[in-house]
C-alpha cells in the first residue's frame, strides 16, 4: 500500500487519490488513506511524502528496440576533435579481437546528433589513414546518423580494411541516390561516405560486409531497451509502425523466457512486393494477426501496417538484407496510391486492422478508408491512423465518422521538424491537431516514436508545442494542458491492444501498473515537464525501477 500520494488515476469515478493498494499484480484499493488502509489492513505501508502517482506510460508509436541497441556499440558522444575519435577507436582496438569489426555510434551528441561532425574541431570524421594508424587489426565502421534521430547528412568513415571488405574502389556507385563516396585528388576514396537519406541506404546498399544486428543483439536490445524505458516510467508499448518478422520472434522469445517487464502490443510489418504477394502473405497472417490478434498480457501481435508512399529502390534494397532491418526494425516499403487503396481493402477483407503512417496526405487516406468502409464497415475494428501532420477539419470528421483511432508524434512533427509548419494561415492550428481530434471525440493516443524514448520530453512537446530552432509555437489553440495529455500517454493507449478493462486507469481490478514522479506534472509551467524523472515503476505488480 503506498500512502500520502498524490494520485493521478484517469479513473472517471474516482480522478484523485492519497492512496493505493496492490495485491499480487492487481490494484486493490484506491482512495483516501482511511479507506484504503481499511480494505487492506495487513498490507505494507510505504509512504510516498506527497509524491506523485500515476498509470504508467504507455508510449503507442515506441520503436523501443532500437534504444538497447544503441547501447551495443562504442559511443563517441562527447569527442570534440579527430583526435578524442581515433582515442575511442584505439580503446575499442584494445578490447576487440583482431580482425573483428570495430563499429561505433555516430559522431554528435546523442540522442539527436544534430551536431554531427560540426561538433568536432576539424569539422570531419577522421579520414582512412588515420583510422589505420588506429586500429591497423580491425576493419572500423563509423557509422552515419540514422535519419529518424537526428538530420541529414549522416557521415560516414572507414578504414582502408572496412573498405577492402566491401569492395568499394574508385569506381564503386551507389545505386541509391543521394549517398557520396568522398575521393581524393587521385580519385581514391577517403573512407568517408556522406549520406542524405532520412533512412540511410549506405549499409544495405554498398556495405554488405559491415556487421549487422543478429537475432542475439536484437534479444539483448529488447531486454536493455526494457531497463531504460522502465526507468523513465513507461510499463507498456505499442509497435504501431509494424515490427519486421525478427523483431516480433526476438519479443516472442522473452516472452517465453518470461523476461517481459514491458507489456508490448506489436504489429506485423509486410515483406510483400506486389499486390499478388499481399494477398497471400495476409491469408497466411490470419491465424496470427486477424482482428484482436494473438497474445495475453504481456505480448499481443495484431494487425498490419501498411506504409503510404515510400521510395521502391530504397524498400528493394532494405528488404534485399531481411530478416536483418537494421535500425528500422521494421521492414522498408513502398507502395503507391493505387497499390496503397488494394492492399486497404485486402486489409479489411482479411479483417487484419490497418495502420498507417500519413503525414501531411490525410485527405489522400480519407477518400481510400470511405471506400473500404462501403464494402467492409470498419467501425469497431480499431484501424489506426499515425503520425498525423496537417489534417483539415473535414477529414478529422471522417475519422470520426468511420470509428478510426488515432497516434501522433508532437517531437517529430511540432518540435523536431516542425520548421516547416512555421507559415502555416491558421497559425499552425491544423497541425497535430490534438485538441480538435479529441473535440471530435475520436480515440487517440501520444507517443514518442524514440526521439527520444523519454516520455516526459515528449509531454512537453505536446503541451508547449515549440518549434526546436525558434522556439515558436506551432498552433497554440492545439496546446494541451499536462492532465490531459497525461490520460493520452497512459490510459489511452489501452484500447490499441483491446485492454482497456484491465489497464491504463487506477483502479480497483485493474493490473498494478504505474510510475511515481518526481514532481506532479500538472503544476509545473511546461517547460520543467521535460526535466521530470521517474522514481519508481511497477508492472504487474512488480518493481522494476526503483531509485527513491
Ligand atoms: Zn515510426
Amino acid at each position: 500500500m503506498f500512502e500520502n500520494a498524490k494520485i493521478w488515476t484517469f479513473d472517471r469515478e474516482r480522478p484523485t487519490a492519497q492512496a493505493i493498494a496492490i495485491e499480487g499484480n492487481v490494484i486493490v484499493a484506491v482512495g483516501d488513506r482511511d479507506a484504503v488502509r481499511d480494505t487492506a489492513p495487513d498490507a505494507e505501508r510505504i509512504d510516498l511524502q506527497g509524491a506523485c502517482v500515476i498509470p504508467g506510460f504507455n508510449d503507442t508509436h515506441a520503436h523501443m528496440e532500437r534504444e538497447g541497441l544503441k547501447t551495443l556499440r562504442p559511443s563517441l558522444a562527447g569527442a570534440k576533435s579527430v583526435g578524442d575519435i581515433l582515442a575511442r577507436i584505439r580503446e575499442a582496438a584494445a578490447i576487440i579481437p583482431p580482425g573483428e569489426w570495430i563499429v561505433t555510434m555516430p559522431a554528435g551528441t546523442p540522442p539527436f546528433f544534430f551536431d554531427g561532425v560540426s561538433s568536432l574541431a576539424e569539422r570531419r570524421l577522421p579520414n582512412r589513414h588515420e583510422l589505420d594508424a588506429a586500429a591497423p587489426d580491425h576493419p572500423v565502421y563509423i557509422q552515419g546518423v540514422f535519419g529518424n534521430w537526428g538530420k541529414p547528412p549522416g557521415h560516414s568513415g572507414l578504414n582502408s580494411r572496412g573498405l577492402e571488405l566491401n569492395n568499394i574502389g574508385p569506381d564503386t556507385r551507389p545505386r541509391v541516390g543521394g549517398v557520396k563516396i568522398e575521393v581524393d585528388a587521385q580519385g581514391i576514396p577517403t573512407g568517408i561516405i556522406v549520406e542524405h537519406n532520412n533512412r540511410p541506404t549506405v549499409e544495405f546498399d554498398i556495405l554488405p560486409a559491415v556487421p549487422r544486428f543478429g537475432f542475439a543483439d536484437r534479444l539483448e536490445g529488447i531486454r536493455r531497451s526494457q531497463r531504460l524505458y522502465n526507468a523513465k516510467g513507461t510499463t507498456s508499448i505499442y509497435e504501431g509502425h509494424g515490427s519486421a518478422a525478427e523483431t516480433i520472434s526476438a519479443y516472442r522469445r522473452l516472452w517465453e523466457l518470461n523476461e517481459l517487464t514491458i507489456r508490448a502490443g506489436l504489429v506485423l510489418s509486410p515483406s510483400w512486393n506486389d499486390l499478388t504477394e499481399a494477398r497471400r502473405i495476409m491469408r497466411d497472417w490470419l491465424a496470427t494477426a486477424r482482428g484482436s490478434g494473438l497474445g495475453d498480457r504481456w505480448l499481443r501481435v495484431s494487425g498490419i501496417h501498411i506504409a503510404y508512399g515510400g521510395d521502391p529502390v530504397v524498400a528493394c534494397c532494405a528488404r534485399a538484407h531481411l530478416p536483418d532491418t537494421g535500425w528500422s526494425g521494421f521492414v522498408e516499403q513502398a507502395v503507391s496510391p493505387s497499390d496503397f487503396r488494394e492492399a486497404c481493402f485486402l486489409a479489411a477483407e482479411f479483417d487484419l486492422r490497418l495502420h498507417t503512417i500519413v503525414g501531411d496526405q490525410l485527405h489522400e487516406i480519407v477518400p481510400v478508408l470511405r471506400a473500404v468502409n462501403e464494402r467492409h464497415p470498419i467501425a469497431e475494428r480499431r484501424w489506426v491512423i499515425e503520425h498525423i501532420g496537417r489534417a483539415r477539419p473535414e477529414d478529422i470528421r471522417a475519422l470520426k465518422e468511420l470509428g478510426i483511432y488515432v497516434t501522433t508524434i508532437s517531437t517529430y512533427y511540432l518540435w523536431k521538424g516542425g520548421s516547416k509548419y512555421l507559415n502555416e494561415a491558421d497559425g499552425g492550428n491544423g497541425v497535430v491537431p490534438h485538441r480538435a481530434i479529441l473535440d471530435a471525440g475520436i480515440p487517440l493516443a501520444i507517443a514518442t516514436d524514440n526521439i527520444p524514448y523519454d516520455p516526459f520530453f515528449t509531454l512537453w512537446t505536446t503541451c508547449a508545442r515549440e518549434e526546436r530552432s525558434t522556439g515558436r509555437v506551432i498552433g497554440p489553440d492545439q496546446r494541451l494542458d499536462a492532465h490531459t495529455a497525461l490520460e493520452l500517454f497512459t490510459a489511452a493507449g489501452a484500447a490499441l491492444t483491446f485492454d482497456e478493462g484491465w489497464k491504463g486507469r487506477l483502479k480497483p481490478g485493474f493490473a498494478a501498473d504505474l510510475a511515481v514522479l518526481s514532481d506532479d506534472p500538472t503544476t509545473l509551467p511546461p517547460a520543467e515537464l521535460k526535466d521530470l524523472s521517474c522514481l519508481l515503476t511497477i508492472v504487474d505488480g512488480r518493481i522494476v525501477h526503483d531509485v527513491r
